[in-house]
């Protein structure tokens, strides 16, 4: 006997999902382990999303598209602020949102106050301990059945971003997830974030990880010039914004050591994902204050916060 066909293809489904998750608990890195590239930069030092970056993952009939929020803490800044709200506005707009917990770290305050924010928010919600490569399951599971009591998810997910270890079930959860409907990119797309400014992240990536000692969040790198030459190649042009003199110098290092050193960093990586060589030029600029100017904030994709 054969058994029927089942009829009809799955339906396509596609939705958002918003990670939400203290600073470095591993959102940017669980996006690229998702989508299977690097779209979101990781980094050691906290606060390296700034605007909403979006990963796009498939995963049989359904598109994931994953948005990176900056990780929400307690804001004392204008742009920590600005930052907060976003993300929370990111969580509020998607279809599921995922809340990422560190197992190492536990549920410590600021965790405590993200769950209890959770709680209220009115979307279908998951709970993703991420970070399992670093503790005994007895510690997973108390974290887990505590988590659970104060906000009700409608799923829990274990994984570690790092290894890999239950990415895949955490996809195929998410996918069974989504609403029903059209997909909203192309099949290979894989982040919607242009490559400019793509490309002004992962200089700033490279800035980070060289100097992260000495410098403060503040400085930004922005593309100012993409230029697509004659012969394949296109010449790039970037200004890295310092608030003091002082930390222009740092990023030039002696005798431009160091801005050489990330620029070759930073051209290398963005040649192999714009996929033709790249000239890059970078710029160090002392632009006194630019956290509070608005302007800045539109061109990373923030709000400007009124007080
Ligand atoms: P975000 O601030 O939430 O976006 O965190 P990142 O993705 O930038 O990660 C912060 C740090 O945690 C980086 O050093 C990552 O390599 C590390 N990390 C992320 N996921 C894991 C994991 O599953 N296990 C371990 N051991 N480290 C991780
Ligand atoms: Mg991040």
């Amino acid at each position: 006997m054969v058994e029927a066909e089942s009829g009809a293809p799955a339906a396509r489904r596609c939705g958002f999902v918003a990670l939400i998750g203290a600073p470095n608990v591993g959102k940017s890195t669980l996006i690229n382990a998702l989508v299977g590239a690097k779209v979101a930069i990781v980094s050691h030092k906290v606060q390296t999303t700034r605007a909403l970056l979006r990963g796009i993952a498939t995963q049989a009939q359904a598109q994931l598209v994953f948005v990176d929020t900056p990780g929400i803490f307690a804001p004392r800044r204008r742009l920590d602020r600005a930052m907060v709200a976003g993300a929370w506005m990111g969580a509020g707009d998607a279809d599921i949102v995922g809340a990422l917990i560190d197992a190492k770290r536990g549920l410590d305050e600021e965790t405590g106050a993200l769950l209890e924010r959770l709680a209220g928010l009115q979307r279908p919600k998951i709970l993703i301990v991420n970070k399992i490569d670093l503790v005994e399951k007895p510690t997973l599971l108390a974290l887990v059945k505590s988590a659970t009591e104060r906000v009700a998810f409608a799923a829990t997910f274990m994984v570690s971003a790092l290894t890999g270890d239950g990415i895949a079930d955490l996809k195929a959860g998410l996918a069974g997830r989504v609403p029903v409907g059209p997909w909203h990119y192309p099949e290979d797309q894989i982040t919607d974030a242009p490559l400019r400014q793509l490309a002004a992240e992962i200089t700033r990536e490279k800035l980070y990880l060289r100097l992260h000692q000495e410098l403060p969040y503040q400085s930004m790198v922005e593309t100012n010039s993409w230029q697509e030459l004659k012969n394949g190649s296109v010449r790039i042009e970037q200004t890295i914004y310092v608030e003091r003199t002082s930390q222009r110098k740092i990023v030039l290092g002696k005798g431009g050591q160091t801005i050489k050193a990330i620029g070759a960093e930073a051209r290398r990586e963005i040649a192999g994902i714009a996929e033709q060589p790249v000239h890059l030029f970078l710029f160090v600029k002392v632009r006194e204050a630019w956290g509070d100017d608005p302007e800045r904030y539109r061109e990373i994709g923030l709000e400007f916060p009124s007080e």
